[in-house]
């Protein structure tokens, strides 16, 4: 199928005919970022960390499984199950970046990885490197564990990225053979099951929006009504929860369960709620985001409480050491706010997203965009004991140094690749009246809002590190339109102004300023944010961070690493005064240039408890502390420098 079917493309969600959205996507060519935080590190993304995807990829084997299944060499399957996805989501993140900017390198690596799909696919449409490759291969015979629909969805959703970034449609062939195979096995009157790995539902509600077909919207309500039926056990003991077994979808109120699956299950309930209008599918989904802001988000975004299943915990069960917060489920958190943010038009989605942004999913690949945390605790004991990815191989039994280059189960980086890839899709939305600026970058934004009406903006700001956001209308027409501007929920004293002038009574929306005329080009509208950096705390109930500060500026949290401070290797001996300033201070040559916060606390002088750890609590003993500075620096930033003790809640000085 020739490559040159260059029609206008969406981003990695297309709402713009979706009748329930309350805000429709722009498409992927009406936001380009300009220099500034991000694309420093997405030029990593481009430039390093892509051809080193592949290189992985072909490390690890998952390019050899395709050939093995093509019937090209002759071998045995390498790895895990799922290998297929991590190429297709390194192919998505390839085609996004494509789509901004030819690189023939870059297209090179993708040819040859869907010519390799292509001599794989099977002339039903089946592909499946791992089912393809067993001795008496049998499509579909473990829907719980195989993750055969999983890895469609991410085909689909990279071949849909081919589509919108490229017009290439050789990837969307292959795929739509393979949904329409799907579609022939599974649905009414014929398997009535749904995949162990939710994945594959929101890939077909995109499918469905690029082609239109609505066999595809059938096929993936199908798969969302399957839930519930009890019939999947859970990986291990973990129950069906594990599989997102245990209740419809409409009845859930709660985040359980492994969160990846939870979370790529919700974005795919949301994007059918936007198709269908179907009111119990936003009402289950508001209560399970209540849930999780009320009881079972960490401070950085990070979701998923335990390592063992990968899962959410209970309520306010949020350990700071042993927790997960799997890179994956940050991104899929994030996929699924955008999702309930374009549903509702409710602002705090929006910081959702942001928090797991800045915090979480930029945390996990290092700065050289070589090395990727799997698991993204917020403490590390002196002990270094750190949890590195699901499974531990050999090599990973032993504290590295850094971030490890790649995992057995690599399900993170390449979605990591492909999230920052296709990030300008996020930052804005139009509707009929106007435009919404959800997040903030140096960017030109411009679509044509009525026929012959063109509306262009210049953002400009240095965020994250500072608070002023600088819009510039480039270009308007004469009749009026609504800008919104998304306040973060961390803003507490917003101003902005007009031309220079302070608007004094901001209109506020659903967590937006919303500003309404008839605008002219060169206006200029600034908006201050304030970034004090803040202590915070928590909820009583998490027991884990009791009588704890963090400091956040921004969207920013901090942590503190050992080899910052002034007394090293003490930092379970550490406690933060909350009464004194918190000085910031740029470090350009820092961790790539960052802010980094300096604070008072005290070391405590644990040796009067004598190697005890108990006593009783009337032990006539005066603790013996000694006054010390403390420096922070950006959590997303820790284990750059090698990998030391790190926390992010700090004991409060209290008496
Ligand atoms: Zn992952």
């Amino acid at each position: 199928m020739p490559s040159d079917i260059n029609k206008p493309g969406f981003g990695p969600v297309n709402t713009s005919q979706s009748p329930h959205a309350h805000w429709k996507t722009l498409e992927f060519k009406d936001v380009s970022l300009n220099e500034g935080f991000w694309t420093k590190k997405f030029n990593v993304n481009r430039k390093i960390s892509l051809r080193f995807g592949f290189e992985m990829l072909k490390k690890a084997g998952n390019f050899d499984n395709l050939r093995i299944a093509s019937g090209s060499i002759k071998g045995n399957y390498r790895g895990y199950v799922f290998l297929d996805s991590d190429i297709y989501k390194w192919l998505e993140a390839v085609a996004w970046e494509m789509g901004k900017e030819p690189d023939n390198e870059l297209s090179s690596m993708a040819d040859h990885a869907i010519e390799l799909i292509a001599a794989a696919q099977l002339p039903n449409g089946y592909i499946n490197s791992y089912v393809q490759t067993r001795e008496s291969p049998q499509p579909w015979t473990d829907l719980d564990n195989g993750h055969e629909l999983y890895c469609a969805g991410h085909l689909i959703q990279a071949a849909v990225a081919f589509c919108r970034a490229l017009g290439d449609l050789r990837l969307l062939n292959i795929a739509c053979r393979f949904a329409d195979h799907i579609y022939s096995v599974f649905g009414p009157g014929k398997r009535q099951e749904a995949c162990g790995h939710p994945e594959i539902e929101m890939a077909l509600l995109e499918l469905y929006r690029e082609t239109g077909e609505a066999r595809y919207l059938d096929l993936a309500k199908f798969f969302i009504d399957q839930r519930g039926k009890n019939i999947m056990k859970g990986h291990r003991s973990y129950g069906p929860e594990y599989h997102q077994d245990h209740l419809p979808v409409r009845q859930v109120s709660e985040a359980v369960g492994h969160s990846v699956r939870q979370l790529y299950l919700a974005s795919g309930v949301t994007d059918l709620y936007m198709e269908t209008g179907e009111q119990a599918l936003i009402d289950a989904m508001s209560r399970l985001s209540k849930d999780i802001i009320e009881t079972k988000l960490y401070i950085t975004g990070g979701m998923g409480a335990r390592f063992d299943g990968e899962a959410f915990g209970d309520p306010y069960e949020l350990p700071t050491d042993q927790c997960y917060c799997e890179t994956c489920a940050a991104i899929a958190s994030l996929m699924w706010n955008w999702r309930m943010l374009l549903a509702s038009g409710e602002g705090h989605f929006a910081d959702q997203m942001e928090r797991a942004l800045y915090n979480n999913i930029l945390a996990s690949p290092a700065l050289d965009g070589q090395h990727y945390f799997y698991i993204n605790p917020l403490m590390l004991r002196d002990a270094k004991y750190l949890r590195l990815s699901t499974d531990l191989p050999p090599s990973e039994v032993f504290i590295p140094d850094k971030r490890p280059e790649w995992h057995d189960c690599a399900c993170c980086p390449p979605n990591v690749m492909r999230l920052f890839s296709s990030f300008a899709h996020y930052l804005a939305t139009r509707d009929a009246n106007g435009i919404q600026i959800h997040h903030f970058a140096p960017a030109d934004i411009g679509y044509e809002l009525t026929p012959g009406q063109f509306i262009k903006l210049n953002m400009m700001t240095e965020y994250p590190w500072q608070g002023q956001i600088k819009l510039r209308v480039v270009e308007t027409g004469n009749s009026a339109w609504t800008l919104s501007i998304r306040i973060p929920e961390w803003s507490q004293h917003p101003i902005l102004s007009i031309n220079g002038e302070i608007v004094k009574e901001l209109k506020l929306g659903k967590g937006y300023i919303v500003l309404d005329r008839v605008w002219k080009a060169e206006d200029i509208i600034n908006l201050e944010l304030g970034m004090e950096p803040m202590f915070i705390t928590s909820n009583p109930r998490i027991d884990a961070t009791r009588a704890c500060l963090a400091i956040q500026r921004g969207p920013i949290v901090y942590c503190i690493e050992d080899k910052d401070q002034e007394i090293k290797g003490r930092l379970l001996d550490i406690e933060i005064e909350k009464n004194q300033p918190l000085i910031t201070r740029e470090e350009d040559n820092l961790l790539d240039g960052v802010i980094i916060i300096e604070a008072k606390g005290q070391f405590v002088k644990s040796e009067d408890w004598s190697g005890r750890l108990y006593r009783p609590a009337t032990f006539p003993v005066k603790a013996v502390t000694h006054p010390v500075n403390l420096f922070a620096i950006p959590y997303y930033t820790w284990g750059n420098r090698g990998i030391g003790s790190m926390r992010v809640w700090i004991p409060e000085i209290t008496g």
